[in-house]
């Protein structure tokens, strides 16, 4: 085998083919470890290991390093080994280009798992020859379980160029196929017009809420009042602080319902628009460099979702109000819009 010739990834893939695994023991519990494939990290502390040319290493305890003869023969010889190490610094050295180190990740906050819902964000590692840069998924871990298992999802790590590029192909798509976009629209016109009923309702429930605890307060209030002097009213004044915060709660609940119906019932997605914005985001990203890529998908694109044979794209879209006795003037109305964009080529 030539495998000072070839990249560490291949020889590494090549050596249970040859029927080389790694070392063979059993540990102090009697159980049997190793005897397994070499991951790229074993191999190289393997080939750079002086206990090939039948070298000993000894670690004083001031830190000192020295070396004795070995009671086991060399299996190679200084010069194989020498060359070795020579070629393993070289692929180190291998010319990285310079924004693999501060790369940007244009898609992170936006990316999330289809199948648990988790974010994924981007990250780096490094293999032996190149550093590879992936929106990964986040691993379970939970200290206070003893179940240190991997996430079952489908799709682990999705190489950061390959997402990016797959994003912006699927906006490309939207653009160059005018049937797919009104897929889209119909879409969400569907679930819009069946949220309605939903949103309305919630909306009575709030009402009815807001009434009884707006009762309630009035009622602590007069028996308040009401308080022989002698009987201490910190108890009522907690529970009147206590039912006011949950009125502003409630508040705030209702007038986010009530710009929801508002918008499904009079908006409608403004398609030239939207055709308008996702043309005018393909192009800024085409202009920008990496950087500056990340506030250009933010204000198109609300959520990347990963699945395994499909990407799922929630966008922002302009709106614009139903034509219903109006002109149909624009409005600055944004609605989240989504659907699945299929991934075609590998
Ligand atoms: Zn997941």
């Amino acid at each position: 085998m030539k495998w000072h010739r070839t990249k560490i990834p291949q020889t590494r893939n090549s050596l249970p083919e040859n029927g080389i695994y790694n070392k063979k023991y059993t540990n102090k519990h009697g159980l049997e470890k190793g005897g397994k494939p070499f991951s790229i990290g074993s191999l190289l502390s393997f080939l750079s290991n002086r206990h090939l040319l039948g070298i000993r290493i000894i670690r004083q305890k001031d830190g000192t390093v020295t070396e004795a003869k070995a009671s086991w023969p060399g299996i190679i010889d200084e010069m194989t080994f020498a060359r070795t190490q020579e070629r393993l610094a070289k692929n180190k050295n291998r010319a990285k280009p310079e924004d693999w180190k501060t790369y940007s990740f244009p898609l992170t906050e936006l990316v999330q798992c289809g199948e648990c819902g988790k974010p994924r964000g981007g990250k780096s590692g490094t293999g032996q020859n190149r550093k590879h840069l992936y929106y990964g998924h986040p691993q379970i871990k939970n200290p206070f379980s003893r179940d240190h298992k991997p996430h079952a999802c489908k799709v682990k790590n999705v190489l950061a160029l390959r997402l990016e590029d797959l994003v912006t192909k699927s906006l490309q798509k939207l653009l160059d196929d005018p049937n797919l976009l009104n897929e889209w629209i119909e879409i969400y016109q569907r679930k819009a017009e069946s949220e309605l009923p939903q949103v309305q309702s919630e909306q009575k429930r709030l009402d009815q809420e807001q009434l009884t605890t707006t009762k309630r307060i009035s009622n602590l209030v007069q028996r308040v009042a009401d308080l022989p002097p002698e009987i201490p009213a910190d108890a009522f004044y907690e529970q009147i602080k206590q039912l006011n915060q949950k009125l502003g709660e409630l508040k705030a609940a209702k007038e986010n319902l009530k710009t929801k119906s508002l918008d499904l019932e009079s908006q409608a997605i403004d398609k030239e628009g939207l055709k308008f914005k996702i043309r005018r985001t393909l192009a800024n990203l085409a202009d920008a460099p990496k950087d500056q890529q990340k506030p250009i998908f933010r204000n198109l694109v609300k959520f990347i979702e990963i699945n395994p044979t499909k990407l799922k794209l929630g966008l922002y879209a302009p709106t614009q109000l139903k034509a219903t006795g109006t002109d149909g003037q624009p409005t600055s109305g944004s609605q989240d819009f989504s659907n699945f964009s299929e991934i075609s080529e590998r």
